[in-house]
């Protein structure tokens, strides 16, 4: 990492390679000709992508569950930790579409 990629991983908006690599890469001059295909890029701090804005935070505990049913995210579903109903030796999360049960597998801890 040097000081002056701004911290930031860049790609050419032209051919999409990395470029922090390429042979004497700055972004000193707010522009970077890309050694691939020769496009100029704009590397200021303006054009900056926050790739947090596009993923969001997983603060979710279903975040990554989808509906073994419909599909869809469980995101807001409502969830049951083991044995909570006295019968159900795993958590499940009822999917807040379709209603299905959803046993959560491979999370035991
Ligand atoms: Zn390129
Ligand atoms: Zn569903």
């Amino acid at each position: 990492m040097t000081y002056d990629d701004k911290d930031c991983d860049w790609f050419c908006d032209n051919c999409s390679v990395y470029m922090n690599n390429q042979p004497g890469f700055t972004t000193s001059s707010d522009e970077w000709t890309c050694t691939e295909c020769g496009y100029v890029n704009d590397v200021s701090e303006d054009n900056i992508i926050d790739e947090d804005d596009n993923q969001g935070c997983s603060e979710g505990y279903s975040d990554g569950f989808t509906c073994i049913n419909c599909q869809q995210s469980l995101r807001g579903g409502s969830r049951t930790l083991p044995w909570e109903d006295d019968d159900n030796a795993e958590a499940y999360i009822i999917c807040p579409h379709c209603g299905c049960k959803n046993i959560e597998n491979g999370d035991e801890d």
